[in-house]
């Protein structure tokens, strides 16, 4: 009720209200009083009924007369393809449903429209009450497209039709299983070994003391490729796991080629380290573990007598760094999959040098959180460089 008034018309009354508790204080009379109030009220409403309703900022505006908004209009402002679906034709299709099924799906019958058995059952037949659950929809538009079907019923018995792209839901939910399969397969493999030698080891051949040593190592190395493998996963989650947090440190990464230099193999890393190179801003530790996987990379699959080139300069604000070897190189088909967990062009190399075959998914992941850009080109027969652009976090003095 109050909304209905404006301020103007409450002040009034609270007014009018006022000046009967005085007329009540100076002459105790009930009557006079209430002839002050009633009669006061009453001149505020008609006063306000006349002027003050019509431009009450409290209410709502007028209506105007725009004509209500046309479904054609609603439906092309979606970004999802959606359908109208009338006694089995389709009478409305926006841009996106034209775009995946063909602009000519306009009054075709909705069977030849989504060919799709479960999808014309709840297209054209009764819809029982509680069949409400979405549909998913396998090749629909390009083969590997995943779309999932939901229908409403509109107040005329038409369809209304949406469909909801999976594809992305898709791919991320089979990385993750194919991730876990994989992950499972690569610790198996070791711990079976080491199982197998154990048993050896308790029988006959623990007698044997050349054959204990042999076996010793064998188990040694596998226990270590589960321990590299083990660093490499959580590594990877860490990484992962931080991946909005931005880095804020300002890191040197000539003196952090240099400390990776020194760590590894030195007599065949050369370095070409540009002048007055900015730092960037990073995670110290997440850069190392990057040019140690980098470097390592180009020593493992590079021409053992052949140096393995790291440069780094700056090109305005960006700072560049470059591991270029001269080994085998990769054939272009692989190049695009290199950055995938447990991705190899040759699983045999890869894990005779000790490999995961996580080196570069880790340094796909730094680099990203690190804000940069990873390219890699090879050359078969000539050898792999793999580039990396970071921005500089300032220049130096
Ligand atoms: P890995 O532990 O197997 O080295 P990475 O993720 O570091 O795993 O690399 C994935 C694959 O990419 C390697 O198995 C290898 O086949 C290929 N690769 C990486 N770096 C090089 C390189 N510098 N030269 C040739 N092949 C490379």
């Amino acid at each position: 009720m109050v909304q209905g008034f404006g301020i103007r018309t409450l002040t009034a009354i609270g007014l009018v209200a006022v000046a009967a508790i005085a007329v009540f204080l100076l002459g105790h009379d009930v009557q006079a009083t209430l002839v002050t109030l009633i009669g006061g009220v009453a001149a505020v409403l008609t006063a306000a009924g006349t002027s003050e309703i019509a431009v009450d900022p409290d209410q709502p505006p007028a209506s105007t007369d725009a004509p209500p908004l046309d479904l054609g209009d609603v439906l092309e402002a979606i970004v999802e393809p959606i359908l109208i679906v009338t006694e089995g034709r389709v009478t409305q299709a926006n841009a996106p449903a034209r775009a995946l099924l063909g602009g000519h799906i306009l009054g075709q019958n909705v069977r030849l429209a989504i060919r799709h058995p479960a999808a014309a059952e709840r297209l054209v037949g009764p819809i029982a009450p509680g069949t409400a659950e979405p549909i998913d929809l396998v090749g629909l538009g390009t083969l590997d497209q995943r779309w999932q079907m939901r229908v409403a019923l509109g107040a005329g018995g038409q369809r209304i039709v949406h469909l909801i792209d999976q594809t992305g839901n898709y791919a991320a939910e089979r990385m993750r299983v194919d991730f876990v399969a994989n992950a499972s397969h690569e610790l198996r493999t070791p711990l079976a070994s080491i199982l197998g030698y154990i048993e050896t080891l308790s029988d006959e051949a623990g007698e044997d003391a050349a054959l204990r040593g042999r076996f010793l190592k064998i188990m040694d190395d596998e226990a270590r490729r589960m321990q590299r493998l083990v660093e490499d996963l959580i590594s990877l989650s860490r990484i992962e796991a931080e991946k909005y947090r931005l880095p804020d440190r300002a890191v040197d990464l000539a003196d952090l080629v240099g400390e990776v230099r020194a760590e590894i193999v030195k007599g065949r890393i050369v370095l070409d380290l540009g002048d007055g190179v900015s730092a960037v801003t990073g995670d110290r530790v997440q850069l190392s573990q990057m040019l140690h996987n980098l470097v390592g990379n180009a020593i493992k699959y590079g021409r053992a007598d052949a140096p393995v080139t790291v440069r780094l300069w700056q090109d305005a604000g960006m700072v560049r760094l470059s591991v270029a070897d001269q080994g085998d190189g990769i054939p272009s088909e692989h190049i695009p999959r290199l950055t995938e967990r447990f991705y190899r062009v040759d699983p045999g190399r890869s894990r005779a040098g000790g490999g995961t075959g996580l080196g570069l998914a880790i340094v796909k992941h730094i680099v990203e959180r690190h804000r940069g850009r990873l390219d890699i080109a090879s050359v078969v027969g000539t050898g792999t460089t793999v580039s990396i652009v970071l921005p500089a976090h300032g220049v130096k003095g």
